[in-house]
């Protein structure tokens, strides 16, 4: 028997490229967290972002923090990478929210560090507590309860007058009523009250004098302003060794569940110019380039930005590229940069639910990439399906399964020509409805239904050859729902979870509020939903009329930034603060 290696006393921060150290004498500290492990915050570049801007600033210190890798001791307090401080030791703690399902952890962290978890426990001494990232900036309410303030928008929008409004020392109170104010995107829950319905409903949302009655989400309106990309380089991340590079925010497609298609509107793109530049960067450390973005094959210029690199022995690669926008530079790219697996995400089997969701992709354009991207090299391919999404019957299910068998046949044959036959990986994902988007009424499918369609599919893909199915698990796309559609009230399910330390199916069986009533339960077009006071540019008239159209399968157009009005974002006027939302 081989001898097991020694371990490695390597922490993952050791193999860092990039940190940012200052010291912390006569500077405002923040601790910015990550409320999951290191390798999957450090793969977002959201996270990267704010961490580099915040160090912008000569008078302030921002240093990194993270969820404590599993280990069978009790856990150590949680310090920063950086300099090892305590948490509790900084100005401001601020928690980057990408996904809802890491809610639980916030919770686990605030414990480990000693804060008390409600925010109206906390008193002068202890640093603020705030939220940004797009789970939090689509509805805060689950979890407002245990945060001081969040930032609705983009965090480059709202951080330079939160840094003019913030005093450490100041009286708490005073502190948060300022920033409620003073600081546009700036929400702060203690100036707010909500009243229910006798069914349990919102009856009306009041805000304090401080504090505005509604809060305008912030966005950068010209991203040539800004540098996204990787500050910090690890070999421990899913993008190891990777320069991340933002070419756009917002989408112009529309997506009907997309719900950061919706409150990143409008879609903009970074000049070519900017994108050279932060290449050009990242080039100086690795040989590794990653394309971040929604709509990463819409950006103006992409096939010419890309052949720039073709001379040189770089590896780049997309977050996302739509099926219909794969151009022929585009996949010399892919060729060119060794890509082993591409992703195409037809979401939908049949063409009446594409339709329904307005994905704006035909059967024939999926096929036709996949005949491109094979006869150019890419031996893998990866799929996404959605099920349980709105008015789908067993024949939308059938069709997911059927495509599924017709993209194998042409991979197969295009593969075969290739003399190189590679495997194909369908991923299935519950369909969760989400604030903002035109299915923010609708009810979310039952688990035991979904739980018949995932089955239903991978029997009848098991016995394809070199094909594999997986598919996320419904019980945590029901948790995901619950946080991303609840109120106030949902705060006391996690606060119970917690004590029941995340024995959820413990914590679904005693709690007192019921949590269908926020997954299951079908809203009227005219309830006030939990967030409906955030104020995301977009009409809900338009949201509504979407929702329609998406009821008998009708598509709309993409976004035309230029000369369209009609969800309400573009040339929006200033308010009655005159306040405008984009910077
Ligand atoms: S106003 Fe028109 S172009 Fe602007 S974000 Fe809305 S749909 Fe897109």
């Amino acid at each position: 028997m081989a001898a097991r290696p020694p371990k490695s006393k390597k922490r993952p921060q050791d193999t860092e490229i990039g940190a940012i150290h200052k010291s912390w004498r006569g500077r405002v500290r923040f601790a910015l967290v990550y409320p999951n492990r290191y390798h999957v915050g450090m793969s977002n570049l959201g996270f990267q972002s704010v961490y580099r801007l915040l160090n912008t600033y000569d008078h302030v210190v921002c240093e990194r923090a993270f969820l404590p890798e599993p280990s069978r001791k009790t856990p150590s307090i949680i310090k920063t990478v950086e300099s090892g401080k305590r948490l509790t030791d900084t100005d401001v703690i601020a928690f980057s929210l990408s996904f809802e399902n890491d809610y639980p952890h916030i919770l686990s962290i605030l414990e480990n560090i000693g804060l008390p978890l409600q925010a109206d426990q906390r008193s002068d001494q202890h640093p603020l507590l705030i939220a940004g990232g797009v789970a939090s900036f689509l509805n805060p309410e689950p979890i407002a309860a245990f945060f001081d303030c969040f930032f609705i928008g983009e965090a480059e929008a709202i951080i330079p007058r939160f840094l003019e409004a913030f005093e450490p020392g100041n009286k708490r109170r005073r502190m948060l009523k300022k920033i409620a104010s003073d600081v546009p995107g700036a929400y702060v829950p203690a100036f707010y009250e909500v009243d229910y319905h006798p069914d349990g409903t919102i009856a009306a949302f009041h805000s304090q004098k401080a504090a505005p009655p509604s809060v305008k989400r912030m966005y950068l309106k010209d991203l040539a302003q800004t540098a996204t990309c990787s500050t910090i380089l690890t070999p421990d991340t899913a993008f190891e060794q990777t320069h991340l590079v933002e070419v756009a925010r917002g989408c112009p497609h529309g997506c009907r569940f997309c719900a950061a298609g919706y409150i990143y509107r409008p879609p903009r793109f970074r000049p070519i110019s900017a994108l050279t530049e932060d290449i050009d960067q990242g080039i100086s450390q690795t040989d590794r380039i990653g394309l971040v973005g929604a709509a990463v094959s819409d950006l103006p210029g992409l096939s010419d930005l890309c052949g720039q690199y073709l001379d040189q022995d770089l590896r780049i690669s997309f977050s996302s590229l739509r099926a219909d926008g794969l151009s022929p530079q585009l996949l010399s790219v892919l060729k060119h940069s060794d890509a082993k697996t591409a992703t195409i995400a037809p979401d939908a089997g049949s063409e009446r639910m594409r339709k329904v969701i307005n994905k704006g992709i035909t059967e024939d354009a999926i096929l036709a990439a996949v005949d491109n991207l094979v006869a150019h090299g890419i031996p893998n391919l990866k799929l996404y399906f959605m099920i349980g999404l709105p008015t789908e019957t067993n024949d939308d299910v059938e069709a997911i399964i059927h495509l599924s068998k017709r993209i194998k046949h042409r991979f197969l044959k295009a593969s075969r020509a290739q003399n190189r036959i590679g495997d194909i990986t369908i991923s299935l994902n519950c369909f969760v409805p989400k604030p903002f988007t035109p299915f923010q009424w609708v009810a979310m499918a039952e688990t035991g239904d979904l739980k018949k369609k995932i089955a239903k599919i991978k029997n009848e893909l098991k016995k394809v050859p070199n094909l594999r199915v997986h598919s996320d698990i419904p019980r945590w796309a029901y948790i995901q729902a619950l946080f991303s559609r609840g109120d106030r009230r949902v705060a006391d399910i996690l606060s119970l979870a917690h004590t029941h330390k995340g024995n959820w199916a413990r914590t679904l069986k005693v709690v007192s509020v019921n949590p269908d009533f926020y997954v299951l339960r079908e809203r009227d077009l005219d309830e006030h939903l939990p967030w409906d006071f955030l104020d995301q540019g977009i009409k809900k008239s338009y949201l509504q009329t979407e929702y329609r159209r998406a009821t008998s399968a009708k598509p709309s157009p993409t976004c035309r930034v230029d000369t369209c009005q009609i969800c309400g974002i573009c040339n929006q006027p200033s308010d009655d603060r005159g306040q405008r939302s984009e910077v």
